[in-house]
C-alpha cells in the first residue's frame, strides 16, 4: 500500500467506523479524540470490553441505544464475527420483531420470527468493542485527550492537508499532516466555520425543534418481566407524545429511558418518573419498573432539534476533507437511526475511495452518494415527528396522508404479521417507507384487497 494517512477527528461511532474503512486505502489512520480513554484505547484486543462508563464525548451513552439492522448489517460486513463475539460476552440478543416489543400510535405491534437478530447493549459496550477492533488494525493510532481546534489547507485553500490539534493537559498547537481529513466530531462539528474560514460557502442547515428530552436510569430487572423479549419501545402518539425503552443489557441489568417533546419532559424523582411512565400510550414500561429495583438516579439528556446540514446540496468543497456521522445529520434519537446511518455512511465512505483514490476522493460526489442514506431516516424522523401536536415540521397534504396511513397501518400491525413485517423492516432500515405502499402491505392496510393501491391512495387524497 502507498504511505498515505488520514486522520479522523472523533473517536466514536462514526470514527471508529469511518477508521476501519480508511485502513483499506490508507497505510496510517490516526483517530484524534477529546476524551481520554482507559486500558481499551491502548488497543488491547485481548482487554475485557465490558466497560460500561459513560465518557464526558458522549454523554447520550448513558441512554438508551439500539442498533438496527441495517446497522448491524455493517458492522458484521466491517468487522465479521461482531455479532457472535458479543452474544458470547453476555449481551442479549433475539429477533427484531419477535423478541422486540415495539408500540406505535398506541398498538402493540404483532410479533413475529424475522430471522434478523437484535443486540440489545449499553452504548459505550458496543463503543468498546468495536475501538479494540479498530485499535487491532494494522497502521491505526489514536490520540486521546486532544483537541481538534481546525482544519489545515494548503496555500490556495484548495485542499486539506492536516488538522490543528492540541493536547488538552497543556502543550502547543500541532498540525498533523493527512491525505485525508475526515470529520467525525458529531453534531457540535465546526465543519461549517472551517469552511467559511477557508473561503468556502457553508452547507445550508435544516432543522426541526423538537425539544426532546431523555430521562434514564438503569434497573435490575427480572428478564421474566418482558415475557421473553429483551427490548420494549414505545413511541409516542398524538394523544400521549411520550414515549421510551426498556433495553436489557450485558451487566444483567437494563436501562429504562423515558422520553417527552416540548417540554414535557419526565421528571428525575423516583415518583414523578413512575408516575409519567404510567402516562405513555401503553402500560408495559411503568409496569417493569414497577417490579423492577433502581439502581441509580435518573439523569436527563435534552435534545433540543434535528439538525442536517445540506453538504450535498454544495458546489465547491476542498480535496482531502470529508464529513461524516451526526456532525453531516443528527437524527431525532428516538427513532434509533444515528449509529445505524453512521455506519452505512462508512461504507459508502469506502466505495468513494475505492471509486476516487485515496489522494482524489471527490467529497460532494460523496455527500451526493450518501444524500438516499440520509433522506430516508431524515423523512421517516421528521416526518413522524410532524404527527405529533405541536410540532412544527412538514405540514403538507402529502406528509398529512402519509401519517393518516400510518395510523391505519399500526392498527393493522396489531395483528397483521405482513404488516408487522413490513414495518419493521422500514423502521431498520432495511426497506425504503415506498415499501409499505407495496400491493401486498396496502391492501392489508387499507383492507381493500382487490382495489389498485394508487386508486386507495388518490381517494384517501381526496378525502385528506
Ligand atoms: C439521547 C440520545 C439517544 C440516542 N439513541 C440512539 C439509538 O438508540 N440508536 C442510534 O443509532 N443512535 C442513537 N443516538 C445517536 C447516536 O448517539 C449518534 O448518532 C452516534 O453516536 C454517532 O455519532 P457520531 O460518532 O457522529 O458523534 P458522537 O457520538 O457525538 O461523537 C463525537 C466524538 O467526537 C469527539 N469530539 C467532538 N469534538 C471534538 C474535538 N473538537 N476534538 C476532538 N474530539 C472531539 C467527542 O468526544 C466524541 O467522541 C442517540 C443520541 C442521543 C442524543
Amino acid at each position: 500500500m502507498n504511505e498515505r494517512q488520514a486522520v479522523v477527528l472523533g473517536g466514536s461511532m462514526a470514527g471508529l467506523l469511518a477508521a476501519r474503512v480508511l485502513t483499506e486505502h490508507f497505510a496510517r489512520v490516526t483517530i484524534i479524540e477529546r476524551d481520554e480513554f482507559s486500558g481499551m484505547w491502548a488497543g488491547d484486543p485481548e482487554a475485557d470490553p465490558r466497560e460500561r462508563e459513560v465518557r464526558p464525548g458522549v454523554p447520550q451513552g448513558r441512554h438508551a441505544h439500539g442498533l438496527l439492522a441495517a446497522g448491524l448489517d455493517v458492522v458484521e460486513r466491517l468487522f465479521p464475527g461482531a455479532a457472535e463475539d458479543l452474544i458470547a460476552a453476555g449481551v442479549p440478543s433475539g429477533d427484531v420483531l419477535a423478541n422486540v416489543r415495539f408500540c406505535a400510535n398506541g398498538h402493540r405491534l404483532r410479533q413475529a420470527p424475522t430471522g434478523m437478530t437484535a443486540l440489545s447493549f449499553s452504548r459505550p459496550y458496543l463503543e468498546n468493542y468495536l475501538r479494540a477492533k479498530v485499535m487491532a488494525l494494522p497502521g491505526v493510532d489514536a490520540r486521546g485527550g486532544t483537541d481538534v481546534v481546525g482544519i489545515k489547507a494548503d496555500a490556495n485553500q484548495s485542499r486539506v492537508t492536516g488538522a490543528f490539534v492540541q493536547r488538552r493537559d497543556g502543550g502547543g498547537l500541532e498540525t498533523i499532516a493527512a491525505d485525508l481529513v475526515v470529520d467525525a466530531t458529531g453534531r457540535g462539528s465546526r465543519a461549517p466555520r472551517w469552511l467559511d474560514d477557508l473561503g468556502y460557502e457553508r452547507p445550508r442547515k435544516e432543522q426541526l425543534h423538537v425539544d426532546l428530552a431523555y430521562v434514564s436510569r438503569h434497573y435490575k430487572v427480572d428478564p421474566a418481566l418482558l415475557d421473553g423479549d429483551i427490548a420494549i419501545i414505545i413511541g409516542p402518539s398524538a394523544a400521549a407524545p411520550r414515549g421510551g425503552a426498556v433495553m436489557l443489557q450485558e451487566s444483567g441489568r437494563a436501562v429504562i429511558t423515558l422520553f417527552g417533546i416540548l417540554g414535557d419532559h419526565a421528571p428525575l424523582d423516583d415518583a414523578g418518573y413512575r408516575a409519567y411512565a404510567r402516562r405513555l400510550p401503553l402500560p408495559y414500561i411503568a409496569d417493569v419498573i414497577e417490579g423492577s429495583v433502581p439502581l441509580d438516579d435518573p439523569v436527563r439528556f435534552r435534545y433540543p432539534a434535528s439538525v442536517r446540514h445540506r453538504y450535498d446540496r454544495l458546489r465547491r468543497f476542498p480535496k482531502g476533507f470529508g464529513v461524516i456521522g451526526d456532525a453531516m445529520c443528527s437524527f431525532n434519537p428516538m427513532y434509533g437511526q444515528g449509529m445505524s446511518v453512521a455506519a452505512v455512511e462508512a461504507v459508502r465512505l469506502g466505495d468513494a475511495l475505492a471509486r476516487d483514490g485515496a489522494t482524489e476522493f471527490d467529497a460532494l460526489r460523496f455527500f451526493r452518494a450518501v444524500r438516499p442514506v440520509v433522506d430516508i431516516p431524515w423523512q421517516i424522523a421528521t416526518g413522524g415527528d410532524a404527527a405529533l401536536p405541536g410540532v412544527d415540521g412538514p405540514r403538507d397534504a402529502r406528509t398529512r396522508l402519509v401519517n393518516r396511513y400510518l395510523d391505519r397501518l399500526y392498527a393493522v400491525a396489531a395483528r397483521d404479521e405482513v404488516v408487522s413485517l413490513a414495518f419493521s423492516r422500514v423502521t431498520n432500515l432495511l426497506d425504503p417507507p415506498t415499501a409499505l405502499l407495496r400491493p401486498a402491505v396496502a391492501a392489508r392496510v387499507l383492507g381493500r384487497r382487490r382495489l389498485p393501491v394508487k386508486a386507495v391512495l388518490d381517494q384517501e387524497t381526496a378525502k385528506a
